[in-house]
Formats: C-alpha cells, structure tokens, sequence
C-alpha cells in the first residue's frame, strides 16, 4: 500500500506493508543502483534484532553504522560520529542514508542527512509504532543539553519504508507508547474511531491486523496535515495535542526514564479536560479517555512525581509558547482541533483534577 505525502519542496511516498523490505528494492532499483554508497544508520538494539532480515532482504551493498539505542543517539557526539564515518567511507551527493530504527534513529539520521555535504537523501526504515508519526513529515533533530529537539531541520525523506515486519518484537512498553500517537491521530481526526479506542480492554487485545489498520489511518492524518502546514505554521500544530503538558512530564521525570508515547497519553488528559471547557467536547470524555489509559497500562504515577511548578516551568519553555502564553491544540468537538491560548491558572485547575483521579484510584 502506498500513501503520498506531497509538501511544497518534495512529493514522497510512505510504502507500507508487511514483508515488504524485498518488494521495495525491486522498486527502487535505479535509484540504489545510481547510489554511489548507502549507509544503514540503526541502534544495537534494532540491528541485533532485524540484522538477518535486512541482510536477507536488502539486495544492494551497503554499510552499517551502529548508533546508541534510543534517545541516546540523539546528542552532539552521536551526530558527530555518523558525519565522521560518512566521510572516513568517502560519502558524497550521491550517497543515501536509511534510517532504520525508531524516531530517536530517524531523527538522527534526517539531521545527519539535511546537514552532510549541505544535504543528501535519506530513507526511513521506521521500526516501532511511535516512529509511524515521527517518520513522516521532516522534523528531524538531535538535543541540546538546555532542551530536547532543540537544534534541527525540517528535511524530508526520499521515501518511507515502513515494514510491519519489524513491528514483531517490539516489547509492550514500546508497543504502548507508540499507540498513544495513534490515539492521538483518532482524537484530533476522526470521532468514530476513537470511540473505538474506548472500547479496548487492554493492549494484549489488540490484533495486529487491526493494529495495522490503525497506522495506515494515523499515517493519513499525519501525512494530510503535513501537506496543509509543512513548517508548522498553522494546521500542523493540532498534532501537539497532548504535548504540551506530556512535554512537560516528559522533561520532569526525565528523558530515557519515561517513553514520549507514555508522556504524551498523559498530556491528552489535561487536553481534553481543556477541550471540555473551550470547546464542545461532551464532558466527561476525559474521564473515558484516562479510564482507557488506566486499562491500557500507561503509568500515571509519574504525574504525582512531577510538582506542577515543574511543569508549568517547562510548559513555558516550550517552543509552542509565545510571550508567556500557552497555545494548546485542544478539540472542539472529537475529531475537530483548534489551538487555544489558555491561562496557567486553568491548566493548574486541569492538572489538580488530575491527581484527584489518580489519588482516588490507588
Ligand atoms: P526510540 O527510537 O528511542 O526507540 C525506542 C526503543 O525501542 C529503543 O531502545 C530501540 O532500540 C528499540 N527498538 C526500536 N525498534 C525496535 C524493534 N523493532 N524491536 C525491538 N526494539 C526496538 O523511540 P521511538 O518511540 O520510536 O521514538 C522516540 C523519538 O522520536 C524521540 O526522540 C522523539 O523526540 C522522536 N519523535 C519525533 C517526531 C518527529 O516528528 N520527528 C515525532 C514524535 C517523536
Ligand atoms: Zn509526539
């Protein structure tokens, strides 16, 4: 299956299926073939576990560059490494870059790849659910020490390549945290679909055909608003639904000690407390969301270790936040985002509801 993501700079395409590593270099021979080298970026963790798959499948010759699992791949010193390797192996305009992994290897690898030689092509090899979001539309970052995703460029990939192969063995806490994205691309697309969410009793319950169904349809929200909005100017902020405060906890409890998929399920919450005053969102919608969240597993603990001052500090760092003021991507109705600016005051009001919840449940 193929969904087309057409901004303004470039027209790609996200070639989705399981298996399909063979099929999609039968497809793209000519460009391979034409590639002067091609330089597999991944993380121990993925190439300890895919490597025969990829040799068996993957009919060119390439190189490996092997980063550090998971967020740690994302510093100075890693992007320093891969430039380094790139040209201790004499890479050049016309060499391709595939980032197989997860989003912290594909948003190495697009920095790597928007910067070397002023610019080559990469490819996206997503490996987990989250990375279903953060493979398609062409941010790409590492972090600085004073904040996450902080240094970066908006730089497309040539195409997306996402094989549900690879999906097979991602432990459940990855499996849990790439479905809040997918939460997310229901709640701010399609009520009917996430109404479905409310229906599901745990994530052993999901079948993976319908799993798959699921990320063919988050792909298409995602890829429809990159279209509308590349540079995040307007539409493409409804896609921070959840962020705002998830970013918040995210950086509180601390990266690398709490998934960015668990984080974010946590900040739809408080989002679509929100969206029940601002917008129309019939109330008590959030409460069947965080009761969804609660039977899903994701750990909301982690807010009573996170002091609101905390997070309100964070909240106003975020790059979302202009001049003191909040702009979150809340709904109008199920499926039907805005951004709103809302006062410290009423996301305190949000955030003390929450911990009710929570103290009242343990
Ligand atoms: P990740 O890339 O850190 O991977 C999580 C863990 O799963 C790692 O330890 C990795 O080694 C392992 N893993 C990956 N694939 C596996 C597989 N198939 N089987 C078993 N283990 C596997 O995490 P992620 O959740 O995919 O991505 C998070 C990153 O994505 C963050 O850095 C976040 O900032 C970024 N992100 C970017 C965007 C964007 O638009 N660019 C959007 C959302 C998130
Ligand atoms: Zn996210």
């Amino acid at each position: 299956m193929i969904i087309p993501v057409r901004t303004k700079d470039s027209t790609y395409e996200v070639y989705l299926g399981e298996n399909i590593l063979k099929a999609f270099c039968d497809r793209n021979t000519e460009g391979f073939e034409k590639a002067d080298k091609i330089v597999v970026i991944t993380d121990e963790n993925v190439w300890g576990l895919h490597r025969d798959y990829f040799d068996d499948n993957f009919s060119f010759n390439y190189q490996v560059h092997l980063v550090p699992n998971g967020e740690a791949c994302k510093t100075f010193d890693s992007y320093f490494n891969v430039q380094t390797f790139l040209l201790q192996e004499n890479c050049s305009r016309n060499s391709i870059l595939l980032a197989l992994g997860g989003g912290a290897v594909g948003d190495l690898t697009g920095f790597v790849a928007s910067t070397f030689m002023r610019g080559i092509p990469f490819i996206q090899i997503p490996t987990t659910i989250l990375a279903h979001d953060s493979a398609v539309g062409g941010k790409t970052a590492i972090n600085h020490p004073n904040g996450k995703n902080m240094i970066g460029a908006f730089y497309q990939p040539k195409e997306v390549l996402y094989d549900f192969h690879f999906l097979n063995t991602l432990p459940k806490s990855e499996v849990r945290s790439g479905l809040a994205e997918v939460i997310k691309h229901a709640l701010i697309s399609d009520i009917t679909w996430s109404n479905d969410f409310l229906k599901l009793e745990s994530i052993d319950a999901i079948q993976k055909e319908e799993l798959l169904v699921w990320l063919e349809k988050g792909i298409r929200v995602k890829a429809r608003i990159v279209e509308l909005d590349e540079k995040e100017k307007s539409y493409r902020k409804y896609l921070n639904f959840g962020h705002t405060y998830g970013h918040a906890i995210e950086a509180t409890i601390g990266y690398g000690k709490i998934t960015h998929g668990e984080a974010v399920m946590i900040g739809m919450i408080p989002a679509l407390m929100l969206s029940e005053i601002y917008g129309e969102v019939k109330a008590g919608y959030a409460r069947d969301v965080y009761k969804l969240a609660k039977k899903l597993e994701y750990n909301f603990q982690h807010v009573l270790n996170s002091p609101f001052d905390q997070l309100a500090t964070f909240m106003l760092k975020d790059k979302k936040t202009t001049n003191g003021e909040l702009h979150f991507a809340l709904l109008n109705h199920i499926g039907d985002p805005f951004i709103q600016i809302v006062t410290m005051d009423e996301v305190k009001k949000c955030d003390d509801l929450l911990r009710k919840w929570i103290k009242e449940e343990i």
